[in-house]
């Protein structure tokens, strides 16, 4: 048995280590790059929200049909070029990427991140209509950003994915940090004295 257990764990970190998700290559790389090496410290409210998250995209897919009688589908997964992703949810003309946040707005730190999380999906996709909702915990406050991938815009951001998508392997690959991606989000950053005690070694 033990044996058993050793050989699906080897086999679950051999292909963690092989696989890009786009959450991945949307934020910074560094970060991602930790957080593969460190591990995800998962927080009670992650948890929470994970569950809270599930909940209302299939709530909402109910009412989207409801309202407009379009039928939409939860956790869509798409691949471009060996990168994998999961759209909340998808309606054949348009996706909805949901982010549950306390600083509901643009002003949130992360919002970079999640627009670009959700041109990715839109570009892997093929969809050019996409809604980034942001919801606080409580639901009192909420956020919807609508935007647009132009036709002529899909092949750099595909090849932007491609890019990135290769930083971060060859870097998994080689156990090399990729570049400091610095912002405000830096701030929020739990890898940051990784980060910058790097620059030390
Ligand atoms: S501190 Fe900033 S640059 Fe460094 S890993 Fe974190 S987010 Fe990236």
């Amino acid at each position: 048995m033990a044996k058993a257990i050793r050989s699906t764990i080897s086999r679950i970190s051999e292909k963690k280590l092989k696989e890009i998700v786009v959450s991945e290559i949307a934020t910074c790389l560094r970060a991602s790059y930790y957080s593969i090496i460190y591990g995800k410290h998962a927080t009670e409210k992650m948890v929470y929200g994970l569950d809270f998250h599930n909940f209302f995209a299939n709530q909402l897919v109910y009412t989207i049909e409801q309202m407009y009688g379009v039928k939409c589908e939860v956790e869509k997964e798409v691949e471009y070029m060996g990168v994998k992703g999961r759209i909340d949810v998808y309606c054949g003309d348009f996706i909805v990427e949901l982010k549950f946040t306390n600083t509901v707005g643009r002003e949130n730190t992360f919002y970079q991140h999640y627009v670009r999380q959700l041109m990715y999906y839109m570009a892997m996709s093929g969809v050019s209509k996409g809604y980034l909702v942001m919801l606080s915990f409580e639901m009192d406050k909420y956020f919807v950003d609508e935007l647009y991938l132009p036709n002529n815009n899909r092949e750099q951001i595909l090849n932007e994915i491609v890019e990135r998508a290769s930083t971060l392997l060859k870097s998994k690959l080689m156990q090399i940090e990729p570049p400091q991606e610095k912002g405000p989000w830096c701030g929020f950053c739990r890898y940051k004295t990784a980060c910058f005690n790097s620059k030390l070694i």
